[in-house]
């Protein structure tokens, strides 16, 4: 199965960044490494992606499925600009209140509409019990079909975007932890990825963990950073 890699950019750049962005990712050229750009609403129409091995994704999805939503993105309205991937449940969304039932419905609404949710989950402290993570994901893929294969990104909190770093048996344990969750729901596998403080110097050692790839926050704005990662990941 070719690696996963993600890039989650947040509600940061410009269309002039976004372009010298797209024009070196059109041109990369990898092998065996499947990559999901995840760029603000906004920018979404920016993204002419001319490389197989490069998908649009997007950051959020309304829970709701009747018009009269102020600011909220439908599915149909991702389709139009050949959105594949939503990312559901970021820890950020969580932080202004998102709650699990909420995620749950944004789910199905991919599910329904043919879009691929990338499931956030995540401890919020280092000493929290890793156990409270697989009830989130278990709330979150609640009544979806068993048919479906589902992407977890593991991003514990405490390390997203502060340099600090689990070791690579924090992550072992939990992608244990998850897949046994997910086969004991009734799925066939999962497609599990880390998310947290991975730069060009530490992925290398996170990718010797028992995952499936990566969803990176701030490096990917540094293009040729995030470029030699997933040129670092494809070779191996
Ligand atoms: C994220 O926010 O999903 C993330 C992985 O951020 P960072 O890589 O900046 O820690």
């Amino acid at each position: 199965m070719p690696k996963l890699i993600v890039a989650n950019y947040k509600m940061n750049g410009s269309k002039k960044l976004y372009a010298t962005i797209i024009k070196k990712i059109n041109k990369l050229k990898v092998m065996d490494t499947k990559i999901v750009l995840c760029p603000p609403f906004v920018y979404l129409d920016e993204f002419r992606l001319k490389n197989r091995f490069v998908s649009l994704g997007c950051q959020d999805i309304t829970n709701e499925d009747n018009s009269k939503s102020t600011g909220q993105i439908s599915p149909k309205m991702l389709l139009e600009f050949q959105v594949e991937y939503v990312i559901v449940g970021h820890s950020e969304r969580r932080k202004l209140g998102e709650k699990d039932e909420q995620i749950n419905e944004k789910v199905k609404i991919c599910l329904n509409n043919g879009l691929q949710p990338i499931i956030c989950v995540g401890e919020e402290k280092k000493s929290d019990k890793l156990d409270s993570v697989l009830f989130q994901v278990e709330q979150a893929i609640k009544n979806t079909p068993k048919n479906i294969i589902p992407i977890i990104a593991y991003e514990p909190v405490w390390a997203i975007g502060t340099g600090k770093l689990p070791e690579v048996s924090r992550i072992n344990r939990m992608s244990k932890k998850i897949r046994t969750k997910i086969t004991d729901l009734g799925y066939q596998n999962c497609i599990l990825l880390y998310g947290g403080s991975i730069n060009s110097n530490n992925f290398k050692e996170i990718m010797l963990s028992q995952i499936d790839g990566l969803l990176l926050g701030g490096v990917s704005l540094r293009i040729d950073e995030f470029i030699k990662i997933v040129k670092g990941i494809d070779d191996d």
